[in-house]
């Protein structure tokens, strides 16, 4: 099996055949780290290496470890590189290698502290043990590479890393395929359409996916799983479970006016996400959602997507100061997006004219921005101005696109109070806008901080 695709590839075929790679004077990989988001099937892909290679596999989960009576962690580790030399060529596999190697010291003062840095330092001495030759590789996988012990990825020890990345589009076709073998799809279930609904979704999201959609299916008597079944419980999932609650008429027709000006901003908006669903049930927090889900991954930005996806998430605002004359407390969520994307435009991603092209928020997981001073505070004061320009100029352009078609407005709220839910169909049509295909993403820009959909309450 070849890990990972590109660059640092590591093939298990010297632990088959090490005397060809020896010849040559290669030096055998002694430690690879697997590293990537939680469900990217990490765990998965160290087991398929083991059954690939034909070799013995020894395996431990590090967080078992932090469980052991206290004393037993350092000659664990012992007794499973023994056996592993012992039984050689092998794979040694860690699992979860945070949850002992993170770095030591600090201000961890547990109980176990003492316990996780001897076992730390078993595994460390047992790396620098090899000399290369016995044939052993120690696999490990972890969520958090940030935290790792700085001397477990020195030269000699996890000197090879492969990300394992969230899959694409047709990656995520394939774990559906994988996922769905057992499963009686109906004829108008299109893994493709699945796959392309479902950005930002990992392996054991897809899979937990497939799963709810089975339970769906069987309760509600299905022969099969349909295409309604999924969607229904990809819903369920990002916006979580419907929740009794009886909304008064003036609330309820309130919030069909708020999502019904989120949807609509998305429907006449070119080059928005494509709004696959309205709904004025109430779920978790929310008394309503309009779910828009990207055409297909996208892995960058322009910025009049961005203003308009501010623009978007400002409809249910704008629509109820128009209906009603004043707003309610419902859009809070809406506020907490919106600030969040203009303060990126601002800050990182060089979208503000009067702040122009210069990094005033470090990106995540990067603490220190490079210029070490920081933004001055007059640079952050203008920040703060173009964040508030941008979202003003953002509603006043809500407030009129709705204004501008108000007859469409009334005739979505009014089918969304009679339907409660309506599909993509359903509301271009309720609203009279013809149906058009998303133009592509383009620009250059990094992606917000993956989301997998993007419902606004
Ligand atoms: P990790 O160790 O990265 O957190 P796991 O390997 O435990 O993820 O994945 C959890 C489950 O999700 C797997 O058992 C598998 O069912 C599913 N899964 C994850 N990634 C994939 C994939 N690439 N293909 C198929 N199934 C996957
Ligand atoms: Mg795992
Ligand atoms: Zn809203």
């Amino acid at each position: 099996i070849d890990v990972g695709r590109a660059e640092g590839a590591v093939s298990v075929d010297f632990l088959r055949d090490p005397e060809r790679y020896r010849r040559l004077g290669a030096q055998i990989p002694r430690g690879v780290l697997l590293t990537g988001a939680p469900g990217t099937g990490k765990t998965l892909l160290a087991k398929a290496v083991a059954g690939e290679a034909q070799v013995p596999f020894f395996s431990i989960s590090a967080s078992e470890f932090i469980e052991m009576i206290v004393g037993v962690g350092a000659s664990r580790v012992r007794d499973l590189f023994d056996q592993a030399k012992k039984a050689a060529p092998s794979i040694v596999f860690i699992d979860e290698l945070d949850a002992i190697g993170r770095t030591r010291g600090g201000t961890a003062t547990f109980s176990g502290h003492d316990e996780r840095e001897q076992t730390l330092n078993q595994i460390l001495t047992e790396m620098d043990g090899f000399t290369g030759n016995e044939g052993v590789v120690v696999l490990a996988a972890t969520n958090r590479p940030e935290i790792l012990d700085p001397a477990l990825l020195r030269a000699g020890r996890f000197d090879r890393h492969i990300v394992v990345n969230a899959p694409d589009q047709p990656g995520r076709r394939q774990i559906l395929a994988v996922h769905t073998r057992g499963v009686p799809l109906a004829d108008d279930v299109s893994l493709e359409a699945l796959a392309a609904g479902t950005p930002g979704m990992v392996g054991a999201d897809l899979k937990n996916l497939v799963n709810e959609a089975a339970l769906l299916a069987a309760r509600r008597n299905h022969t099969r799983v349909g295409a309604d079944d999924f969607s229904d419980a990809l819903e369920r999932i990002v916006l979580g479970t419907a929740r009794r609650l009886l909304l008064d008429p003036d609330e309820k027709e309130r919030t069909a006016y708020h999502e019904a000006g989120h949807a609509l901003l998305g429907l006449l908006t070119p080059g928005a996400d494509p709004v696959r669903k309205v709904s004025i049930i109430p779920r978790g927090e929310s008394l309503g959602a309009t779910l828009q889900t990207p055409e297909s991954d996208r892995h960058g930005y322009t910025a009049s997507y961005l203003r308009g996806r501010i623009t978007g998430a400002l409809g249910g605002r704008a629509a109820e100061e128009l209906v009603y004359g004043d707003v309610t407390t419902g859009a809070e969520s809406d506020l907490e997006l919106v600030t969040a994307l203009a303060r990126h435009m601002v800050g990182r991603w060089g979208m503000s004219e009067a702040i122009g092209p210069v990094s005033v928020i470090p990106a995540e997981g990067r603490e220190q921005p490079f210029d070490v001073t920081g933004p001055s505070t007059r640079t952050r004061e203008l920040g703060d101005t173009e964040v508030r320009r941008i979202i003003e100029a953002c509603y006043e352009e809500a407030l009129g696109t709705l204004r501008e078609h108000r007859d469409q407005l009334d005739r979505l709220a009014t089918a969304l109070l009679a339907a409660e839910t309506l599909d993509e169909d359903q509301a271009a049509d309720a609203a009279g806008v013809p149906r058009r295909r998303a133009e592509g993403a383009g620009g250059l820009q990094p992606a917000p901080a993956a989301e997998p959909v993007s419902p606004s309450g």
